[in-house]
């Protein structure tokens, strides 16, 4: 009990302490002049991805397509369109495992500054989802990463957040390793809406922190189309972009 009393103190300490020091690298701890930034050598290493890719997915396109990848025509997936800040690589995945297991929770606010030039034409109907965690594991960890992220960004594009809303009520084991059909067997059935009349006939921007094989994403949109989402983006910190990675 005393742990989670005292667990928002201690993230409201290291808040603070991370504002009162020099502005550091989220990268490589340098000292830069911005707060929330990369130095450039870490800005070097990283693949930022952009707008570019398919229209619906946001993988890199072969030079016989034109606006939409082979894939998403072939097996349309149900998210209408996916974007990431990064590719998936030794530093944004650091960067993602600080903010997650080291508890550095200023660098959701780094990350959310990258994120942020993703915003899709969305009506200022829609609406922010961040991918829930198991309130296990929210109370393991003391936050959502995801939430973190997704409020900073609610803030910068002016939209509303409801993170109550989606509830993951299947406590998953990590899909690390496994192919995308028993991930998707894994995530099935693990997400519930709390109201439904929040999401209908709007536009749901879900907010994650990685992307792998997007079966978890997927899951989610799932359970929002039903409840009558007219349609359901994702916006993330990093995404694989090679399937090797996957298995990481
Ligand atoms: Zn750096
Ligand atoms: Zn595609």
């Amino acid at each position: 009990m005393t742990g989670d009393l005292t667990r928002p103190i201690r993230n409201l300490a290291k808040l603070i302490l991370d504002f009162a020091l020099p502005a550091r690298c989220a990268g490589c701890a340098e000292i830069i002049d911005e707060v929330g930034a990369f130095c450039p050598a870490c800005w070097g290493k990283m693949e930022w991805l952009g707008n570019s890719g398919c229209r619906q997915c946001g993988l890199p396109l072969a030079g016989t397509e034109a606006d939409t990848c082979g894939r998403c025509l072939a097996d349309p997936p149900k998210l209408d369109r996916m974007r990431a800040a990064v590719a998936y690589d030794d530093l944004p995945r650091s960067v993602a495992l600080r903010l997650k297991y080291g508890g550095k929770v200023a660098l959701a606010r780094t990350m959310a500054r990258y994120m942020a030039p993703l915003k899709g034409e969305w009506e200022s109907s829609s609406v922010i989802i961040p991918v829930p965690l198991h309130r296990w594991r929210l109370w393991s960890r003391g936050f959502n990463q995801s939430g973190l992220m997704a409020r900073e960004l609610s803030r910068t594009w002016g939209l509303p957040m409801h993170s109550e809303l989606l509830r993951r009520v299947k406590r998953t084991q990590p899909l690390k390793g496994m192919n995308h059909a028993q991930r998707r067997k894994v995530v099935s059935g693990a997400f519930k809406l709390a109201d439904a009349d929040r999401v209908r006939g709007r536009t749901v921007i879900l907010v994650d922190d990685v992307l792998t094989s997007g079966s978890t994403a997927e899951a989610c949109a799932k359970v929002l189309r039903r409840a009558g989402a007219s349609r359901v983006e994702l916006i993330c910190w990093a995404r694989v972009v090679r399937p090797a990675q996957l298995m990481r």
